[in-house]
């Protein structure tokens, strides 16, 4: 089956990544349908925003600094690696800035590597149940986001998202209960998808896999 065929079955959310591809790239995918699209640099994500259609949804994937997020909190549809406190303070004040609610995934460190970003759920937990997040009015938490160790080994990555799924369903039912809107386990990029399909992701972030290899 096609990639999009098995998402369309699993009712699994694609984000295309486009990042350092060229707009005209980008709108080839549009003009098939596409509308999600995902960026890891501030800046080419908001050249791209102005050169495209409005009506493309960007999403925020990579690591963000707290200095940028102002260049971005007019449009971002969603923000997936939010791995402080503070990062989500900040876009909460950007948000309020547009009258917007931003909404946000928590990134979680699940991979072997130390070079990931993300909190360790013992760090999540800490935080949520202080609930200073309560107050913010200007972003949402809908998920988790997190990426497996880069490795052939799919025992290792299926474990690694089996982990994330577990954390994901943990902070539901202890944070979460009454907010639907608590859904999404952006997990799987193209070497991993699969595995993260099977493993109860809602959303993949695929890059090289929809575009070509990238230099
Ligand atoms: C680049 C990137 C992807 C997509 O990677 P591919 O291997 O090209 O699919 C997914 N998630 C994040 C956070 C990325 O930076």
């Amino acid at each position: 089956m096609t990639l999009k065929a098995t998402l369309d079955q699993h009712n699994v959310t694609l984000v295309a990544v486009s990042k350092t591809y060229p707009p005209e790239r980008i709108m080839a995918e549009y003009e098939k349908g596409q509308r999600i699209f995902g960026e890891n640099r501030v800046q080419e994500l908001t050249a791209k925003y102005e050169a495209l259609p409005k009506d493309i949804q960007w999403h925020q994937i990579g690591h963000l600094q707290r200095n940028k997020i102002k260049y971005i909190a007019s449009f971002v549809h969603l923000i997936h690696a939010v791995d402080s406190f503070e990062l989500l303070q900040e876009i909460d004040r950007q948000a309020a800035k547009y009258e917007r609610i931003i909404d946000c995934l928590l990134q979680f460190h699940i991979a072997k590597e130390d070079t990931k970003f993300g909190f360790s759920e013992e760090e999540a937990v800490a935080l949520l149940e202080q609930q200073p997040w309560l107050h913010l009015q200007h972003v949402r938490i809908c998920g988790v986001m997190g990426m497996a160790t880069y490795t052939d080994d799919e025992t290792v990555v299926r474990q690694e998202f089996r982990q994330l799924k577990k954390i994901f369903e943990h902070l539901r039912q202890r944070f979460f209960a009454d907010a639907p809107s608590f859904k999404e386990i952006s997990m799987g990029m193209s070497g991993d998808w699969h595995i993260a399909v099977e493993e109860g992701s809602t959303m993949v972030r695929i890059g090289s896999l929809i575009f070509g290899s990238r230099n």
